[in-house]
């Protein structure tokens, strides 16, 4: 049966979005409903419904790795940006595949709503 997962349908190409990086494992695109000038989510291929479903440490240090090379692709270092995981219910995740939220172009504020 077709996985209907919205994340993993844009990975497959069957959900347009506006891909930044589609390498063989992670792809990035920009938010649907941007809470800041630049909001970009980066998210792995293969599904994996939450942080507290991941144990690939690897996968996840290249995508913490991808999100610092896209803030310099999209000028946001030097000001700086959040990265965000939002899991679970408390947590606010909305889509249940694992995925970091870059952030940045505005100054965000502390502690978070
Ligand atoms: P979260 O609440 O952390 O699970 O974040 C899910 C994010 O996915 C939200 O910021 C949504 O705006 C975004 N989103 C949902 N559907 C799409 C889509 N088809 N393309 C791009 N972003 C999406």
């Amino acid at each position: 049966m077709a996985e209907p997962c919205i994340f993993c349908k844009i990975a497959r190409g069957e959900v347009p979005a506006q891909m930044i990086v589609n390498n063989k494992e992670i792809v990035a695109f920009r938010d649907l409903n941007p809470q800041a000038p630049v909001h970009i989510l980066i998210v792995p291929k293969k599904h994996v419904a939450s942080l507290d479903d991941a144990n690939d440490s690897d996968l996840l240090g290249r995508m913490m790795v991808l999100a610092a090379a896209l803030a310099r692709q999209e000028k946001i270092a030097r000001s700086g940006y959040r990265t965000v995981v939002n899991t679970g219910r408390d947590g606010g995740q909305s889509v249940d595949h694992l995925h970091i939220h870059l952030l940045g172009g505005r100054p965000f504020t502390w502690p978070p709503g």
